[in-house]
This record gives structure tokens, C-alpha cells and sequence, in this order.
């Protein structure tokens, strides 16, 4: 079958090495070392497989993922170490699978005890389970109540063997806010949870709290192991405050594409869907084969007042003219452009030379940088560039093999 991404004249660009060096650098800062690349939602749209991997390379010595499949898929992509987690289960979730594939489960309500409990019975194997407790952000998680009245259950399936409660766990609610005084009481809270338990007669092996924000802004959250998301990917969990740059941290992510087209339009023409946006003089314009089926936020939309989301072209930082559409956007080149159809135009990267980031994107479109890049469309093919955690090549067998080997990384589907 065709790749319908094949030819793509779009890509994101995703450098492991930036990504396996953030890894490092996030880890460094956890005293105990254990870190849990959280590698969710395709890895933030980085390629689950690729990105985990280099995590891996740069001393992840965990992984999360927030389901099931996710989880069995990079278990049958041959990632089989080290220690995976994953926590949001719905009735229905194949615990058996979970168990045999050696992942370890999140308990967060009673309906999933008994889920484990009936998988371990089915399987004969022991669930690794890390209970989860609802410290206040109102979410996922059993409250503390809940949690004292389900522990003489999880002791009891303990002692049959079915499972071994190996962690404790929590998410923080505004660990962005560093004067918010929640995560302090969140931490309170998952503190008396895990004494109270381990009274009871559990012995967690990992207790653990932090997501970037708090890895970054609350070093009393870190406990055993932290658990970063954003910040692997280089991207701020709190703009404004955190800035990846002063933390060591690199975008690991660009997204660029090649012009479609540019041509002259007169004063006063207008541009895209709705005329928003109206020629003020005489100009080149350029289309970018990229819109919002791809992931643009059509909140980025420009206008002659408001210049949309930022797009970096021969150097130039522009904006977004007009609506952005299902399938590209409009740039306006200014009247002395000297580009060519094909030429690259870069949407966001590292930032560096005056290019955008997925932050300036998020602030043109009223979201966060978290949502440009998991919302980036399964359109786009992921380029994966840089060594970090990248199998060797398996032996070529023959030349007629060595012929049908692609001559570039292989990108998008085939990689993820
Ligand atoms: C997504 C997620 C994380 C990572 O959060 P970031 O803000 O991206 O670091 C950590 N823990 C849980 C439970 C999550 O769902």
C-alpha cells in the first residue's frame, strides 16, 4: 500500500540527540537518578518508538505512557527495557497483555484491582502495580479515603502473590505556579498516604510526584523518580518562568516545509478564506502547504492588525497571512522577495537565529507549546535525525537488499 505521507512537501524534524541530551540533563537533576520518560500521546508527536528510544540512550531509566496500547507498542517495537508504566485504563483494558508484555500497571480505582487480580490469576504472572492517589488535583486517582479503604484488598492480593505494590504515586496540579501553595499540600498529602500504607504494611519500592514543572520548580517533589515530559522535548512547562534554554534544555522538534508557490499580488488583494487579510501594497506572496489538518492552529490566523502564527523565511521572521486552512497558509514575502517555490520556511524549532518556537505559536493561537506539538497531524512525516538510541543497522544480505534500502532515515509511519 502507499504511504500518503510519501512526498510530503512538510516534515518535522526531530533530533534524538537534542532529546537524549535533555534527558541527561533532567536526570541530573533528580538526586536519585530515576527518571521516567514520559512518552505519551506519540511522544508529544516526537514518534513514540524513536523518542523513547533516545530518552532510553540519554539514562531514562523509565518509561510512561498514559495507555495500554501505547505501552504494548513499544514493547512489540522491541523496547523491551527498561522498567514501563503505564496509568489510564478504562473498563476493558487488556490487563493479561499488560502483564505478559511486563508492563507495570497503574491502579487509580477499585474496578481496576480487581482487573489486575483477575489478569495475574489468568496469566499466572505477578502485576507490578503503583497505586494512585488523588493528592488534590481532582482527576485521576483514588482519594486517600478511597485509598485506606481499597488497601486491605491490594494487601490481600499481595500476599496471594497476584501483585507486588511497588509504587505510590500522584500528579501535581499547578506545579507551574511556583507560588501556588497546592503542590506543597499535594506533597503533604502523598507523604501521609504512603506512611499510612506502609504502616498498613506495604513497602513501595517508588514513590514518585513530579512531572517537569516540578522536577524544574519544586525539588521537594522529586522523591524516588520524576517523571518529565515536556522539558524532554525541550519545550517550557511553565513559559515564563522556566526557559529551556537557561535550563540546558534544546527544542527537539522543527517543523519546516518546502514553498508551494509564490507570486505577485497587487495592493489591496485579498488573501485566504474571508479576506483577513488584504494585500497594503503591492507583493509577493508564498503558500505553505501546511494547515490545520496538519496541526496549525487555526486560532493563528492573521490579519493586517494581528499578524498570525510566525514562520522564519530566508531569514526573515514573518506571519501567517490570513486564515489558516485545512491544508496550507499564506505568507506575505514583502514586495523585494527573492524566493522560489521550494525554498524551506521553518514554523517553529530550537528557536535559534531568530526562528520561532512552538511556544510563539502557542501564544498566537491563546494555547501551550504541550498542544502545538502533540496536535501535530498524522500528515506530517517525522524525520528522525541524530544517533541517540538508534538500533544498528541489521546486515545487509545481499545487493539487491542493499538496493531496496531506503537511502533517508525513513520518516513517519514506517519510523513510528
Ligand atoms: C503527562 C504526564 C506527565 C508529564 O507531564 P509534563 O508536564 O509534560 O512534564 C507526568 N505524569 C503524568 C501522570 C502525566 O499524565
Amino acid at each position: 500500500m502507499s504511504d500518503p505521507t510519501a512526498y510530503s512537501p512538510v516534515r518535522a524534524v526531530v533530533d534524538l540527540d537534542a532529546l537524549a541530551a535533555n534527558t541527561r540533563a533532567l536526570a541530573a537533576r533528580a538526586p536519585s537518578g530515576q527518571l521516567m520518560a514520559v512518552v505519551k500521546a506519540d511522544a508529544y508527536g516526537h514518534g513514540l518508538v524513536p523518542a523513547a528510544r533516545a530518552a532510553v540512550a540519554g539514562g531514562a531509566t523509565w518509561l510512561g505512557v498514559a495507555q495500554a496500547g501505547e505501552a504494548l507498542a513499544l514493547r512489540a517495537a522491541g523496547v523491551t527495557a527498561p522498567r514501563l508504566l503505564t496509568w489510564l485504563h478504562a473498563p476493558g483494558v487488556p490487563m493479561a497483555d499488560l502483564l505478559e508484555a511486563d508492563v507495570d500497571v497503574s491502579v487509580a480505582a477499585p474496578w481496576a484491582l480487581d482487573a489486575v487480580v483477575a489478569a495475574a490469576r489468568a496469566t499466572g504472572r505477578t502485576a507490578r502495580v503503583h497505586l494512585k492517589v488523588d493528592t488534590g488535583l481532582g482527576r485521576n486517582g483514588l482519594t486517600p479515603d478511597a485509598l485506606a479503604a481499597l488497601l486491605p484488598a491490594v494487601l490481600r492480593a499481595e500476599a496471594e502473590g497476584a501483585l507486588r505494590a511497588v509504587g505510590l504515586w500522584s500528579h501535581l496540579a499547578a506545579a507551574d505556579e511556583p507560588g501556588n501553595p497546592v503542590t506543597a499540600e499535594q506533597l503533604a498529602v502523598l507523604r501521609a498516604s504512603a506512611d499510612a500504607a506502609e504502616r498498613a504494611g506495604a513497602r513501595f519500592e517508588v514513590r514518585h510526584l513530579a512531572n517537569s514543572a516540578g522536577l524544574l520548580l519544586h525539588p521537594a517533589t522529586h522523591l524516588d523518580l520524576v517523571r518529565p515530559g515536556i522539558a524532554l522535548y525541550g519545550l517550557s512547562p511553565a513559559p515564563g518562568t522556566v526557559d529551556p534554554a537557561c535550563e540546558g534544555l534544546t527544542p527537539a522538534l522543527t517543523l519546516e516545509a518546502d514553498l508551494a508557490t509564490v507570486k505577485r499580488l497587487p495592493a489591496g488583494h485579498g488573501v485566504s478564506y474571508g479576506h483577513h487579510y488584504v494585500t497594503p501594497r503591492d507583493t509577493v506572496v508564498g503558500v505553505v502547504p501546511l494547515g490545520y489538518a496538519d496541526g496549525l492552529p487555526r486560532h493563528a490566523s492573521g490579519t493586517a492588525e494581528r499578524p498570525g502564527g510566525p514562520l522564519l523565511v530566508g531569514g526573515r521572521r514573518l506571519g501567517v497571512a490570513g486564515r489558516v486552512c485545512m491544508d496550507q497558509v499564506v505568507v506575505d514575502l514583502g514586495p523585494g522577495a527573492t524566493e522560489v517555490a521550494g525554498d524551506r520556511v521553518e514554523l517553529f524549532g530550537t528557536g535559534a537565529d531568530g526562528g520561532p518556537t512552538a511556544e510563539d505559536w502557542a501564544r498566537a493561537a491563546g494555547t501551550i507549546g504541550y498542544e502545538i506539538v502533540t496536535r501535530l497531524g498524522a500528515r506530517v512525516p517525522r524525520v528522525h535525525v541524530g544517533t541517540a538510541g538508534v538500533p544498528a543497522p541489521a546486515p545487509v544480505a545481499d545487493a539487491d537488499a542493499e538496493a531496496a534500502a531506503p537511502a533517508v532515515p525513513v520518516a513517519a509511519g514506517a519510523a513510528r
